[in-house]
């Protein structure tokens, strides 16, 4: 099968399956947003949507916490991953918002990898799902799942190398809606150490499921 084939296979299972896909993420507003795609690097949504609650009642902006101090805000996120690391992230990220930002999450993708904590894929997340840019947002499964598909090449070394083969072939419209299909279909189906082909719709274009079951 030919990549477009593979990509038009692809958009057309998920926008018929699955046409408005969502990050599963709990948020409320743009900078509860920030502050969760932050808290979620290297750790599951799951996790992050059971601490949240407590830190969005508590700062429920980006002054609120500004204002706060490193031990004030600690205790919210220490059961997380690299807590030490996203305290002082957020803090950071909260005081440019006030300083520089006029209290306002920035629409581009530049001036948001300008926030602490902020780096390529969470800027696209932000800029994706906040301003509807098409901007494709590669995390672990993205760069497993869109290799296994074979919607990028086998030797695509870096999240870069694969955000760009990707958004060569996905037409502008679905880059946001395949970044959300590409993550989900990762996290529930195509898993990483065991993926649950035999239950799988996507067997028909697969490049990994037709090198592996000899199709
Ligand atoms: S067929 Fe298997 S490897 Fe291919 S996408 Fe589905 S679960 Fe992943």
């Amino acid at each position: 099968m030919r990549k477009q084939e593979r990509f038009q296979a692809f958009i057309t299972h998920f926008a018929e399956s699955k046409p408005e896909p969502q990050t599963e993420l709990h948020y409320r507003n743009p900078y509860e947003l920030l502050v969760a795609v932050i808290l979620s690097a290297q750790c599951t949504d799951k996790r992050v949507n059971m601490i949240s609650p407590a830190l969005f009642r508590d700062f429920p902006s980006p002054e609120a916490l500004a204002a706060a101090s490193f031990e004030e805000l600690f205790p919210y996120i220490k059961s997380i991953s690299y807590p030490n690391n996203k305290t002082k992230h957020l803090l950071g990220m909260a005081r440019m918002l006030v300083d520089e930002f006029n209290l306002e999450v920035p629409s581009t993708v530049p001036e948001l990898q300008r926030l602490p904590g902020v780096g390529r894929k969470t800027a696209h997340v932000i800029s994706s799902v906040v301003f509807n840019q098409p901007a494709m947002a590669v995390d672990t499964h993205v760069f497993r799942v869109s290799k296994r598909l074979g919607l990028v090449t086998q030797n695509a070394k870096t999240p870069l190398e694969v955000e760009k083969q990707l958004v060569k072939h996905i037409p502008q419209h679905y880059i946001g809606k395949a970044h959300h299909w590409l993550i989900l279909h990762g996290r529930y189906v195509c898993l990483a150490r065991k993926p649950k082909c035999p239950e799988c719709e996507l067997t028909h274009f697969c490049r990994y499921f037709e090198k592996y079951h000899g199709l």
